[in-house]
């Protein structure tokens, strides 16, 4: 699918400038969560043309059509992903950082439920949720330190 995604964003109408498919080939090629800086670094190594502002233009516009996430992976900037990443959840704790996945077919019961009780199409391909690793929920929690 990511080799069609430029054919994608032609046939439902956008224009696309050469930096702009420049963009969305770093973005297709990285395969994994970029942040707008990871792109915005690769595409400067082939054009110093591109500004960051039309990297995060044609990150949102992904986002918008569908074709990419972006999540808090609890980082400080948010990651994106086209959507032949995933789908899985990343179980982040929120002391250390560690992160593991989780089985996105977890999500399912949730996903029907949204559809059927609120009439809303959720969007959980790729999704973060903070919380405590084995290790942390250990620790004394009053603890002073
Ligand atoms: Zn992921
Ligand atoms: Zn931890």
């Amino acid at each position: 699918m990511t080799k069609n995604l430029i054919k994608i964003l032609r046939e439902r109408g956008y224009r696309l400038t050469p930096q702009r498919e420049m963009i969305l080939a770093a973005i297709i090629q990285a395969g994994d969560h970029v942040s707008a800086e990871d792109v915005f670094t690769k595409v400067q190594e082939q054009s110093s043309a591109i500004n960051i502002a039309t990297v995060y233009r044609t990150l949102d516009m992904l986002v918008e059509e569908g074709l990419a996430c972006r999540t808090d992976l609890g980082i400080g900037e948010y990651m994106y992903a086209t959507n032949q990443h995933g789908p899985h959840i990343h179980l982040i704790c929120r002391k250390c950082g560690y992160t593991q996945d989780a089985d996105h077919s977890l999500l399912k019961k949730l996903e029907e439920t949204i559809l059927s009780e609120y009439d809303f199409v959720a969007d959980l391909h790729h999704i973060a949720i903070f919380g405590l690793c084995a290790g942390h929920q250990l620790e004394d929690e009053g603890g002073q330190e």
